[in-house]
Formats: structure tokens, sequence, C-alpha cells
């Protein structure tokens, strides 16, 4: 099995006399990126001078990093200027990310042009993992504006010798299947739920793909399943966030975990609720120091991701640290109820997450998209399933695939349930046919109506 090439890339980049990355010389670098990141934050940035204040001047070791604060997106949400620390001439993009709860404010992240220059960079050596020098690289992720994510990843395609192909997001996955063939494309890099669409839309003969890579979103197996079965190739994952420089870790050959960018970021899996690190192999949340960026340098930022670091070393012998595939994020658990009338939403200890969801629906042959939304009309939850299949699978029989949706969906609710006891929740399933276009790629979540009706009913 090919060694990851992010080895040689961070050997070579923390300048050690081994061509072999070893873990010792990894950390001795790592120390003295994160004393210079403390260091930079502190003299150049107010708000990091306040939040720091009771911190060690100086860590001494990488342990010493748990006596600093965390910060969180409601940090950069309230004064993102202020975690500034170069003056504003050298801020070379700026991205806003709009939220989707109450908060109201947008978040705003700061990169400079070496702070895009190590993202280029590492866009460059991870997809070496996969893409060989003249492949054609279709980019299904939003690419026009200069700077974003699919312009960046353009950019390091050219510098492997590979030819990017600029497409944007998917609108009508149709569309792009016939792409795949008339641009004689190789690699494709798209959105996991979009790359479906797209599998679910290839005619016979389908054409032969080296490999895909899944970015943005939660790919589930049932999603890599049909989308290596479709174009016979190989599909890898990766991990990141604009927080990260949107590079934060990618699958090696052996397709197993995330390894973690380390040379630039240094990585934690804490206990949410007791900031405490967690042990290699338990979940926790996935917590990380930036250790290269000059722009917005963030130290300890909570991601709300729940993941692990995978304990043992990886079958293709690198050194870097693997993190799991993130399971949900911290607030997109929905917890059942329960039957009794005085039960408080979310009373049980019976939890559902998007992940399972996606699994067990994604498996259905036709879906091509759905939401889901968790509502409680009497005294039972209710969870309300609304899925876009195929016309093909919806003209050969609707009740069919209902049906299918229905069981899917009650094995995920029975999946993680006390059998003695279980929690019981009425299902709802509709099935419309898909017509093009597919929603706006976002963060998709299960919709949970409950809070607002239980505020009502019991206001005070
Ligand atoms: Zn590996």
């Amino acid at each position: 099995m090919k060694r990851i090439p992010l080895d040689p890339w961070i050997a070579a980049r923390i300048g050690g006399p081994e061509r072999l990355l070893q873990r010792d010389a990894l950390q001795a670098w790592q120390l003295a990126r994160l004393r210079e990141t403390v260091t930079i934050a502190r003299d150049k940035s107010r708000w990091y001078r306040r939040h720091l204040q009771n911190a060690p001047v100086e860590p001494r070791s990488l342990d010493d990093l748990t006596a600093f604060p965390f910060s969180s997106a409601d940090d950069i949400r309230q004064e993102p200027m202020q975690l500034l620390c170069v003056s504003q001439d050298q801020i070379n993009r700026v991205v806003t990310l709009e939220t989707s709860g109450t908060t109201g404010s947008p978040k705003r992240l700061y990169f400079t042009r070496d702070d895009q220059e190590l993202t280029i960079d590492f866009f460059n050596v991870g997809m070496s993992t996969f893409t060989d020098p003249g492949d054609r690289v279709l980019i299904l992720l939003p690419c026009q504006t200069p700077g974003s994510v699919g312009d960046l990843l353009a950019t390091a395609l050219l510098r492997l010798g590979a030819i990017p192909i600029k497409h944007g997001v998917v609108s009508d996955p149709a569309v792009v299947v016939e792409i795949l063939q008339s641009e004689r494309v190789d690699v494709v890099v798209g959105i996991p739920v979009q790359l479906l669409a797209m599998a679910r839309c290839q005619r016979e003969p389908a054409p032969r793909l080296k490999s895909v890579l899944f970015a943005t979103d939660y790919a589930s197996d049932a999603i890599r399943q049909l989308v290596q079965k479709t174009w016979h190739c190989e599909a890898y994952d990766h991990y990141g966030m604009t927080e990260m420089g949107l590079g934060g870790g990618v699958e090696c050959d052996a397709r197993y975990g995330y390894h973690l960018r380390e040379a630039d970021m240094l990585f934690e899996v804490i206990d949410p609720a007791t900031g405490v690190a967690a042990p290699d192999g338990d979940y926790g949340e996935v917590v990380f120091t930036t250790l290269t960026r000059r722009g917005m340098p963030l130290i300890r930022y909570r991601t709300g991701d729940i993941s692990r670091f995978i304990p043992g070393q990886c079958p293709c012998g690198s050194c870097l640290k693997r993190l799991d595939r993130i399971t949900h994020r911290i607030n997109g658990v929905v917890v059942l109820t329960g039957q009794l009338a005085q039960s408080r939403v979310g009373d049980s200890d019976t939890q559902i997450t998007m992940a399972r969801l996606d699994e067990a629906v994604f498996s259905v042959a036709g879906v091509i998209d759905y939401s889901a939304s968790m509502s409680r009309p009497g005294n039972l939850d209710h969870l309300q399933l609304d899925a876009q299949v195929s016309s093909s699978n919806f003209k050969q029989g609707a009740e069919k695939v209902r049906e299918s949706l229905t069981v899917a969906v009650q094995s995920v609710l029975r999946s993680n349930q006390n059998s003695a006891a279980p929690v019981p929740c009425s299902i709802e399933v509709q099935v419309i046919p898909f017509i093009a276009p597919l929603r706006r790629p976002a963060k998709r979540a299960i919709v949970d109506q409950r809070l607002a009706r239980e505020f009502d009913q019991f206001p005070g």
C-alpha cells in the first residue's frame, strides 16, 4: 500500500534529516510553531491578549496546551476583526459563513495570501493521493470567486500537472453526467448527495472514473458504495472546514480515517461536557489549533464535530494521526421524547442523527435527496421524511419506495433502542419524483420543530 503523500511533504517542510517522517520530529516542530502562534496572537490581537491573560506565557510542551482556553464560533461571530493578527491590507480573502441559527451575525474568516498558499499546498499533496499528472479533474464545488474552495483546488491541480475543469455545484445531475463523458473526466471532486444524484441519473454504459473525492459534507457508506459501483472507481473522503483554511485531513489508500494536516494544525478530541482530553479511540468533540496561520490564528477552536482518533498505526505506514469520520455535529442530535404527557422534549436516551438516517435512507434504490423533521403534534414524537426519488423509480412504484423508506427509518429508530422499553415515534414518509434543479447544498440537518412548541405549551 502506498504511503500517504502527506508524509514526505510534511517531512520536507519540518526540515528533518530523515526522508521518513518521524513522530518526535513532527512534535518538536509543532511545539515551536505553537509557541510562535501564541506569541503572535498575544502581540498582535487585542482579543487574544485578553482571552489568554490567564494562560501560560509560553507552552513548554504540547501538553501545556490544555492550560489554554477554548475558542468558539461565537468568538468569531462577535468580534472577528479583533482576532486579526495582521493589518487589513494583508488580508487576501474574507469568507463569510451565514448561520442557520437564531444567533444572527455571520461568521467571518480572514486569510492572508500565505495562508491560502498553505491550503493550495495541502490540496496539491492531498489530491496526489489519488490523482496523477495529466488527469482531467471535474470540480463540482463553488469555484467562480477567486480564493474560493474550487478556485484554490484548481490552482493546486495545475501545480500537480493535472487538468482542472471548473464546473461549480451541481444543479441538474443529468447534465453533469454527460460532462463526465464529453470531457473525458478521470477524477471528480464533489458534494456527496450531489454525486449520489448523478449516480442515480447515470445511464449505462457509465464512464469509468479513476477516483472520486467527497467534500463539504458527511459521505455515508451507502453513497460511497453506489458511487464506486456506478463509475468503477475508488472513492476518497476528506475532512475540512473553512475555519481550518478548508483542508484538515484526507484518507490514504487504506481509507480508514483522515490523515491530519499536522504540520499546520494541532488536533485534540475532548469530552464536550468537561473539556478534558478523550483517550485515543473514544469519541468526543474535535478541537484544533492553527500552527502556521498568520491572518487569523485559531487557538483551541471547538468545531462542534464529534469523532475520535483511531488508535494504532495505519496500514499505509504513516505516523500521522488519523481522525475517524465525523459521526455528527453536537447540535445535530435529535433525542426522542417518549409517550408520557409529562415527558419533556428529548427526555429519552434514544438519539437519531442525520448520518444514521443517511445510511438507511440512501440505501433505498432511487432516492436522490430527502429532508427530515421531528415534531410532537400530541403526546408522541412524529418524524416526517420527504424524499425525492428518480422519475423512473417513481413511475415503477412510488408505493414500493415509500414502504422501503418506512422500513429503513424504523430500523434507525430501533437501532439504538432499549428493546425492553422502546420509545414510540410515529413516522410519515412522502415520496415525490425528482425534478432538477437539486436543492442548494447546505449543511443538512434534521429540523426539530418540537422545541418551539414545548415553549408555547409551558411558557415561563
Ligand atoms: Zn494511512
